[in-house]
């Protein structure tokens, strides 16, 4: 695998060293991670904010590896698009969210949606559509189960493949979701050109919420403009109160966040929120 610059990947680099080619026992240690099943995910709820209601929750991948403990999505996941690693672990992160999902309508009448977090390398792949289709038809779950958080960064340099890809996914009835939105730097192009959902707003837009005037008029522009263009919108890294009433405020129809729940594996997820299936 190719390094990357700077301390980007401290937390392995600092526990495996002095250890040799500690990049190579990364990676062969995810590898082994995904091979024998001992990825996690999470779950974290999406509340209406109106009713305070579940209306579907966020898989998050979790990894801890025996040796270096609890390893954060924010450091395996830029690892493992370096290393090519990533196109396994989106297909194991669809395919275990619709196990979860299966299993979730064996024991109830479930009928909200999972979202999963797809890399723009994953998803930009040519047979990406028919590879999730094939993993929802082993797993026998429809698709109406399933959101798609795309980032900004999935949706730079569009072109026709790309539309075409994001129409199919739609006329198959998945959902699409625009994820960390407003921290890309990307043009707006392209939320006219696709048939997109929702659009999350990024956290750290709703940290800034209740620092004066202009917090605030950042997070109302941008339910505005999700509103102009028929989207829903979910504040992300909800918190507190406070954060949670200006939001209602300006009419964001979904929140995420402590301020609900942490992510939960599924064992405490299903006990927590079972009921509002
Ligand atoms: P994200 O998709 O923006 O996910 C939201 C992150 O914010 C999660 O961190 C979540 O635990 C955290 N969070 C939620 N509510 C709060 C809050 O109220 N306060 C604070 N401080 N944080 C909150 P996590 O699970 O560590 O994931 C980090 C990032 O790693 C994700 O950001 C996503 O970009 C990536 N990631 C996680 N799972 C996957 C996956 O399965 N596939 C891919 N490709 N990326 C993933
Ligand atoms: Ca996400
Ligand atoms: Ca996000
Ligand atoms: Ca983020």
């Amino acid at each position: 695998a190719k390094t990357r610059k700077g301390n980007q990947y401290k937390i392995f680099e600092h526990k495996l060293h002095g250890k040799n080619d500690y990049i190579l026992i990364f990676e062969s240690k995810l590898r082994h991670a995904i091979k024998e099943n001992t990825l996690e995910l999470h779950y974290q709820p999406k509340i209406d904010a109106k009713t305070e209601k579940l209306i579907g929750m966020e898989a998050l991948l979790r990894w801890r590896d025996p040796e270096l403990g609890q390893i954060p999505p924010s450091e395996f996941i830029p690892f493992a698009e370096e290393c090519g690693l990533i196109h396994d672990i989106g297909e194991w992160v669809l395919r275990n969210t619709a196990l979860q999902i299966k299993e979730w309508e064996q024991q109830s009448d479930f009928n909200v949606r999972v979202a999963v977090n797809i890399s723009p390398l994953h998803f930009k792949k040519v047979d990406f559509v028919e590879r999730l289709v094939k993993i929802m038809d082993e797993t026998k779950v429809r698709p109406e189960h399933l959101e798609i958080e795309l980032t900004e960064m999935s949706m730079m340099d569009y072109n026709e493949e790309l539309i075409n890809k994001i129409n199919e996914l739609k006329k198959l009835g998945f959902t699409i979701a625009i994820d960390d939105f407003g921290t890309g730097y990307s043009s707006l192009g392209y939320l006219k050109e696709f048939p997109i959902d929702t659009l999350k707003i990024d956290r750290t837009f709703i940290v800034n919420i209740n620092q004066g005037e202009s917090g605030i008029a950042m997070v109302a522009a941008i339910i505005s403009l999700a509103h102009a263009l028929k989207l829903k919108v979910v504040a992300e890294g909800v918190e507190t109160d406070v954060e949670l009433e200006i939001l209602k405020r300006y009419n964001c129809e979904y929140v995420q966040g402590y301020y609900y729940s942490k992510p939960l594996n599924a064992t405490e997820f299903t006990s927590k929120f079972q009921n509002e299936f």
